[in-house]
């Protein structure tokens, strides 16, 4: 018997996150009805809590780094059965523009977006959602893996957006949850040297412990030519998960010419670029935004080949009656990922 009502996170207002209670909403033909196992808190999250994402602004309701249950589905879906272990890809294209229709939904010029500002969100007891965009969780996978899958597809897109990487020299900005997932997509991929910078010595050190090659303070007002040091070279690619003014410098300053400079953090304000030196360096700067399925099914492949370290990325978790007290948790930025449980849920 599935409940009719359900507890659901709304971020009202910026820095105020409630649980409310409320009627599950009408399951439509397309869409399938699922419930809550564990879903991660994003750092878009604490930019959205706190006013200061470029696209969610509160009133909304949060969660895209979500697994659940199959609960019931809609006369029009194919595919699922209820019960399967499911998670969404968050992304809601619509199918019909030149970007859907040339393999790049993930920037459909008409996007909705699960759990960013759509009329539904994952972080909620039982939420409906497009069954279309619905990934089977393979046999194997436990909660951590598979809270991973969504948040590790951003990296292998922007892998995939900079090119073959293999035996290339990277360059890593930023050692948050973003950067380390970032280094397991980079040396997945076949990156023959790993740098990565951070302004914090407790983050730079978990990229060490996660197998980056070298790591190097940012905050030292020569960090490209320290980069180069560590690398032997300029950076083939910069892969920047900061993208504020001092790392975008940064990045422009130590890529190699010819090279490749991807922006996977959202930027929270405009900064500037020496464009003089991309055109005279030939240098790609190029934009990351989300991931399309390949990435999904990329991703399900390498957490399964033991390629990401999900025991060391979650950090904690938190039931989802206790969501306000886990968004502070992940704003203070000593967590690499924050988990939310569903009712019920324990993580072993
Ligand atoms: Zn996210
Ligand atoms: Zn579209």
């Amino acid at each position: 018997m599935i409940s009719s009502t359900r507890r659901r996170v709304i971020v009202a207002a910026p820095g105020e996150v409630d649980v409310v209670t409320e009627p599950v909403p009408e399951l439509q033909p397309d869409e399938a009805l699922v419930s809550l196992l564990v879903a991660g808190v994003c750092g878009s999250d604490i930019h959205g809590m706190h006013g200061t994402h470029p696209t969610m602004k509160p009133p909304y309701y949060p969660g895209h780094e979500v697994v659940g249950v199959v609960e019931a589905l809609g006369a029009e879906t194919s595919g699922l059965v209820v019960g399967q272990m499911v998670t969404p890809e968050p992304t809601l294209p619509c199918g019909r523009c030149k970007m859907c229709t040339t393999g790049r939904s993930n920037i459909c010029e008409n996007l909705e977006f699960f759990g960013c500002g759509f009329r539904e969100g994952g972080m909620a007891d039982l939420f409906t959602v497009r069954a279309s965009r619905l990934h089977i969780i393979p046999e194997g996978f436990d909660l951590r893996m598979a809270a991973l899958i969504e948040p590790f597809s951003t990296p292998l897109h922007a892998v995939r957006l900079a090119g073959d990487i293999r035996g290339r020299t990277v360059a890593i900005l930023g050692c948050g949850t973003i950067g380390l997932l970032m280094l397991a997509a980079a040396r997945a991929k076949g990156a023959r040297r790993i740098v990565m910078t951070d302004v914090l010595e407790s983050k730079r050190d978990g990229a060490l412990q996660l197998g980056a090659d070298a790591v190097v303070d940012s905050a030292a007002s020569d960090v490209a030519e320290r980069v180069r040091g560590e690398l032997g070279e300029s950076a083939d690619v910069v892969f920047d998960c900061v993208s504020i003014q001092p790392t975008i410098t940064s990045a422009i300053d130590m890529v190699q010419r010819g090279g490749v400079v991807v922006i996977v953090g959202v930027p929270s304000r405009p900064v500037e670029v020496p464009v003089f030196i991309l055109q005279d360096r030939q240098i790609r700067l190029q934009g990351s935004a989300t991931y399309v399925s390949e990435d999904y099914a990329d991703a399900i492949a390498i957490i399964a080949a033991g390629g990401v370290d999900a025991r060391h990325m979650i950090t904690s978790t938190y039931p989802l009656e206790q969501t306000a007290t886990a968004f502070a948790a992940a704003a203070a930025g000593d967590q690499i990922k924050v988990l939310l449980t569903g009712d019920g849920i324990e993580l072993d």
